[in-house]
């Protein structure tokens, strides 16, 4: 079996990994894409992904922004605390910015990104499931399955980007892992109060919940026990509805109707280091998040840009792809963002559900005092806009 060679090979062409892809392709870098799922173009994923202005951004740069059939624009976001006082509000003009992120559906991405790797003639293999990793000092070593058959690839340098399956398989890669009890239950909702770009994040004893604006309506990420989880996405519509009203509250009006529900199991799960010989983690598989306040996919895509930006750093003769020190360089640079998200969405997740009224009475004091902080919330929105550097 002879092996195709490239300077990267990309395991994962979920967002993350198209959206490396499509910046290695823009650029120039000879790169391989290889995607277990057949035909990326069905996947119907019905998580919504609030995006950051910073994200837009990066998207907007890649030719993927302009091709999305539907983006919700947030002006405002609102944050309480269900069972104690304090609240606080952060506008898109306290931050300096024209929106303070955008709410799309992971499916229209990923379908986008498909297809513009297809228009620019990448080099994507689909139904490519990638079975062995193997490096050594000059290279990395990629055996897959494809209908049927077994191939090979070898590159300078191998990026995984398979939401953290494989890296088991790379010496000194190491996993953390903490698991949340929770479920996040999504589902597309409509309100008697139509959607206005507000954006609700609302702290509960059980976790928080989500309301983003979604097209006329909003899309719900609901976080419940995971001993509830089954039995909640079992419930009729009216009866789910009315539990939902009864947990939310009545800031958006009467709860309407509601799509599809679906579920997913929550835990946090960060490698440790995320680099190796030839090799770097990238997306979930180098951090899988709890999704309170959308962070997962916006540190995701600055893993993507920043390692892009360093295989092609200026003069590009001297970059060597894969080599130690520009791994090294590139965790260097992404060390700072990657922790303040786990540290922050950890921190979201478990104070507010921590079971000490002190602690909540605390909480809520806080919501209230940034409120009354001005330059701190500019601060705190720049940080969730365009990462731990702001
Ligand atoms: C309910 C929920 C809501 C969320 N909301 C937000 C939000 O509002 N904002 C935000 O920024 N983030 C959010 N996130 C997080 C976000 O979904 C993830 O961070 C993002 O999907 C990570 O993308 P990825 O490409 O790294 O990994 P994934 O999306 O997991 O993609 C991995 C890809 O690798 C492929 N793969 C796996 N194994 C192999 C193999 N052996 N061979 C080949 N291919 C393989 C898979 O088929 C898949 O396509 C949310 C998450 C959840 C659960």
């Amino acid at each position: 079996m002879t092996a195709d060679h490239f300077d990267v090979i990309i395991v994962g062409g979920g967002p993350v990994g198209m959206a490396l892809a499509i910046c290695l392709h823009e650029r120039g870098v000879s790169t391989s894409l290889l995607e277990a799922q057949g035909l990326p173009e069905q996947v119907k994923d019905p998580r919504p992904l609030a995006l950051s202005y910073g994200s837009h951004l990066i998207l907007e740069r890649l030719g993927v922004w302009e091709t999305l059939p539907q983006i919700t624009a947030i002006k405002t976001i609102h944050i309480s605390n269900s069972s104690h006082f304090g609240r606080t509000v952060l506008t898109s003009e306290e931050a300096g910015v024209s929106e303070l992120g955008y709410v799309v559906n992971y499916h229209d991405l990923h379908r986008s990104m498909h297809q513009l790797l297809q228009n620019h003639g990448a080099h994507y293999q689909t139904g490519a499931t990638v079975s062995r990793l193997t490096t050594s000092t000059e290279q990395a070593q990629v055996e897959y399955q494809q209908a049927g058959k077994n191939k090979q690839v070898t590159a300078k340098l191998l990026v995984l980007a398979d939401g953290g399956q494989l890296a088991t398989q790379i010496e000194n890669i190491n996993y953390h892992t903490y698991e949340y009890q929770q479920w996040a239950i999504v589902a597309n909702v409509e309100t008697s109060i139509p959607q206005n770009g507000v954006a609700y994040e609302r702290f509960t004893a059980d976790g928080p919940v989500a309301l983003l604006p979604s097209g006329n309506g909003y899309a719900l990420v609901w976080t419940v026990p995971s001993l509830s989880a089954q039995e909640i996405l079992s419930l009729d519509d009216i009866t789910f509805l009315s539990r939902l009203q009864d947990h939310f509250g009545h800031r958006t009006g009467k709860f309407l109707s509601c799509g599809k529900r679906s579920g997913f199991p929550l835990i946090l799960k960060y490698a440790s280091p995320t680099i190796a010989r030839r090799t770097v983690l990238v997306g979930n598989a180098a951090q899988t998040l709890h999704p309170v306040a959308g962070q997962g996919f916006n540190l995701g895509l600055r893993d993507a840009f920043e390692l892009s930006n360093a295989i092609n750093e200026r003069p590009i003769q001297f970059v060597k792809i894969g080599a130690c020190e520009m791994l090294k360089n590139y965790k260097n640079k992404r060390q700072v963002d990657r922790d303040a998200g786990k540290l922050f969405t950890h921190s979201l997740a478990k104070i507010f559900t921590s079971d000490l009224p002190l602690l909540q009475t605390f909480c809520g004091m806080g919501l209230s005092v940034l409120d009354c902080l001005p330059p701190v919330k500019r601060f705190v929105a720049r940080r969730m806009i365009f990462g731990a550097r702001g």
